[in-house]
């Protein structure tokens, strides 16, 4: 039986999370409200039209986020992209994800901003970075929990508009922009064309992350570390299929950002019987916890954690130690990384 007291009791960091999977039903029906625009007469298909400007009910949003498959998770992800419009709405989620992450008593986290996604719906980043920088203030004085920006774009959208990102990250290096990442198509957008951009952006001051090894096979994690020099992966599931690639993992000390229920709601792992997490802690890679998306997959770092416990066997002292991995493996300075260990006792 997993000891949640315990689980709740562990200061935690969390280093694979999307904002935009952050969204709670209870606020997206609030910024459905906020954008309040006529219904459309083609409204109402599966579930509804996510383009609409259908406003949002109750009942509407528990439907939507109780999808079944990739198209199901896609259309939730594209309803509420299309309900985030103004700073404001930045804002608000920010300082709700802040105050949802203190109730699981994390006190770092580094958040993945889909910047791609925002250029391509023809937004203007400044005034929107106002407000996840306003958000973010409130929350880190309201709740204590400290954050830091990861700039992540679209691999299947090319390289160009990979560079734009990294360039906008860039921009705000100084404004608690940590890092850059890529998500989307591993194989319609292979590690090999991106990397000029990966150079570009350390070259330029910034830390290196990658999602590789979700729906591709070990070859995409090799080249995001090996060609890309991404010091963090995440999710790195199809690894385990290639022996000399973990233990390069293992020398290198590259953490993998294991989302367990993220895997299994997209269908990326079948069972938790057949995930590689234990290999990966018993073979020494250092690997977190991770939410990716959590109301979407209707959960929370706790349970993640509970989860670990239960389908792995994990010890307590097993638990802390993958709390404290997430510390270490974060993009904090060690002065940072030592305060904080030290601080909490972790
Ligand atoms: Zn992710």
């Amino acid at each position: 039986m997993a000891d949640l007291d315990f689980i709740r009791s562990l200061t935690k960091a969390e280093l694979h999370l999307h904002l935009e999977g952050s969204v709670d039903p209870q606020t997206l029906v609030k910024l459905s409200h906020r954008h309040n625009v006529p219904l459309p007469a083609n409204g109402n298909n599966y579930p509804f039209d996510p383009e609409s400007g259908k406003v949002l009910t109750d009942e509407d949003v528990r439907e939507l986020y109780q999808y079944k498959d990739f198209i199901g998770f896609l259309m939730a992800f594209k309803a509420v992209s299309q309900r985030l419009r103004t700073p404001e709405d930045y804002e608000l989620i920010t300082y709700r994800l802040i105050q949802k992450l203190a109730n699981q008593n994390v006190k770092h986290a580094e958040v993945y901003v889909s910047v791609g996604v925002i250029h391509w719906r023809g937004q203007e980043l400044d005034p929107i970075f106002e407000g996840l920088e306003r958000g973010r203030k409130r929350g880190l004085k309201d709740f204590g929990v400290s954050l830091l920006w990861i700039f992540d774009a679209v691999r299947h959208f090319g390289p160009e508009a990979v560079q734009r990102v990294f360039e906008d990250a860039v921009r705000y290096r100084d404004r608690n922009v940590v890092g850059v990442g890529i998500g989307g198509d591993e194989v319609r957008g292979p590690a090999e064309w991106f990397q000029r951009q990966y150079a570009y952006a350390k070259e330029n001051g910034l830390r290196l992350t990658a999602h590789a090894g979700e729906s591709a096979g070990p070859e995409s994690v090799a080249a995001a570390v090996n060609l890309l020099g991404a010091e963090r992966i995440g999710h790195g599931l199809t690894a385990i299929a290639d022996p000399k690639l973990l233990q390069e993992l293992v020398e290198r000390q590259i953490t993998i950002e294991i989302c367990l229920s993220s895997n299994l709601r997209t269908g990326c792992c079948a069972n938790l019987e057949s995930h590689p997490l234990r290999h990966y802690v018993d073979a020494g890679v250092p690997v977190t916890l991770n939410t990716d998306d959590p109301e979407m997959f209707g959960t929370n770092l706790n349970h993640e954690y509970e989860l670990a416990q239960q389908s792995f066997g994990f010890s307590d002292q097993q638990l802390a130690e993958l709390a404290r991995n997430s510390f270490r493996a974060s993009f904090l300075s060690n002065y940072e990384k030592e305060r904080l260990l030290n601080t909490w006792a972790i």
